[in-house]
């Protein structure tokens, strides 16, 4: 069974991706949207696989919560802390992080100049020309 409140999350998506915001974790889209954590990730993951966003992953100090590596990949089993010496990599200092795609990104701008997109269905394709 599909919960669709999934759907919110697009819309935070959507809305945010008009703002000047690089990266957003998560916890984040939980707390504005007053959705489950997991609800919400499971969503951004959906989308991540539709290509609207992507998906990173933080290694964070747990002693002074640097941002010590960002990669789509983490191998590491140990990673360097400016601060505080050799950190031990496990998963309790790994945190998804996400961004826009920038072809995404560029049409959901163009859409939120267009007062409406759809006129009637047979004439959607050339609005859609027309005007992004
Ligand atoms: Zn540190």
């Amino acid at each position: 069974m599909e919960n669709p409140n999934k759907y919110i999350v697009d819309l935070w998506v959507e809305e945010a991706a008009g703002y000047p915001i690089i990266r957003f974790n998560p916890t984040t889209v939980s707390r504005d949207t007053g959705l489950d954590l997991s609800l919400v990730f499971e969503r951004l993951l959906e989308l991540v696989r539709d290509g609207k966003l992507v998906l990173e992953w933080e290694i964070r100090c747990p002693n002074c919560f640097r941002i010590l590596l960002r990669d789509s990949n983490i191998n590491h089993t140990t990673v360097e802390c400016d601060e505080c010496g050799e950190i031990e990599v496990i998963t309790d200092i790994i945190f998804p992080i996400l961004s826009f795609n920038a072809g995404y990104r560029e049409i959901i701008k163009k859409k939120q100049n267009l007062k409406r997109l759809v006129f009637s269905a047979g004439r959607t394709h050339r609005i859609i020309q027309t005007h992004l």
